[in-house]
């Protein structure tokens, strides 16, 4: 099954795709979720009533609506570094002991067909293709062998980074938090319709058509239910919370020389199963 959110004629709709093609309701429906977040919240009966109301609205024409990120408002989302041995090697770090972990915001987050925006401020706009996934049910000291079934749903990111602003200091918050970078969507997959942890899925980046990232999510570091078995012995994961489980070699920064988005750029990140994501790079007015 697959969620999505946008909008459509000053509306927002959730849409949801069984098998028989998108149907959607609108904000103006009772029984609106929101928010992809919310449905993946829902504990599974009601989740199920849900759908089959989700369904029986009216058909959406997918190419005539506005993506928004599928989760508009998550309590949390926490991202790898260096999550590929080859990109860790680009960036002249061994491969990690323990995953270099750091926080984006929501208010970075933009939908498929969105601007990404490379600010005022810096002409260093990376871009880094990404499984994303988010938790449907919560928990605390999950353990590894569980944590498959507290995924609700795979996507797509792209985790677009401003270098010089990461690279100023050792924590990556502020070059990873720019308004209109984080790229997510068109929607997710639900968890049992992919491998377990989405691994063996191929992941490519295209710039302008051009291939600049091609690896599979078996090859990362630390996969998913390693991670949500490492961030829940600190946090609570709860459902609606989002992790961006990290990027392959070749980003922009470590190619020589550096190929960096610019305006008019078409950015786009594909991973078998799941999605093609795409994005036209603006300048921030
Ligand atoms: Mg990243």
């Amino acid at each position: 099954m697959r969620f999505m959110r946008f909008e459509k004629d000053g509306h927002v709709g959730i849409a949801v795709d069984a098998g028989h093609g998108w149907h959607a309701r609108l904000d103006d429906d009772a029984a609106f979720p929101g928010d992809v977040g919310l449905i993946a919240m829902l504990a599974p009966g009601n989740r199920d009533v849900l759908v089959e109301h989700l369904h029986k609205g009216a058909a959406v024409d997918m190419d005539h609506v506005r993506f928004l990120p599928p989760c508009a408002r998550p309590g949390k989302i926490v991202c790898l570094g260096l999550n590929y041995r080859d990109h860790a090697r680009e960036f002249d770090s061994p491969p990690p002991k323990y995953p270099t972990l750091f926080g984006r915001f929501a208010s970075s987050l933009i939908g498929h067909g969105a601007p990404l925006v490379r600010p005022r401020v810096s002409d260093k706009f990376d871009y880094e293709g990404e499984l994303v996934l988010v938790i449907g049910r919560s928990g605390r000291h999950i353990t590894q062998q569980d944590a498959l079934d507290h995924v609700f749903g795979y996507g797509v990111f792209n985790d677009a980074s401003i270098r010089d602003y990461q690279l100023r200091t050792t924590q990556w918050t502020m070059g990873k938090n720019f308004d209109g970078t984080g790229a997510f969507g068109p929607w997710l997959v639900t968890a049992d319709e992919l491998p377990p942890g989405a691994a063996g899925l191929a992941l490519e980046t295209r710039l302008n058509g051009e291939v600049v990232q091609q690896a599979s999510t078996s090859d990362m570091i630390f996969d998913v239910a390693q991670t949500i078995a490492i961030v829940s012995e600190a946090m609570t994961l709860d459902a609606g919370d989002m992790i961006v489980m990290g990027t392959p070699s070749g980003v922009g920064y470590a190619r020589k020389p550096p190929l960096y988005m610019k305006p008019g750029d078409v950015c786009e990140v594909s991973i078998e199963r799941i999605a093609t994501l795409r994005n036209t790079v603006v300048q921030e007015a």
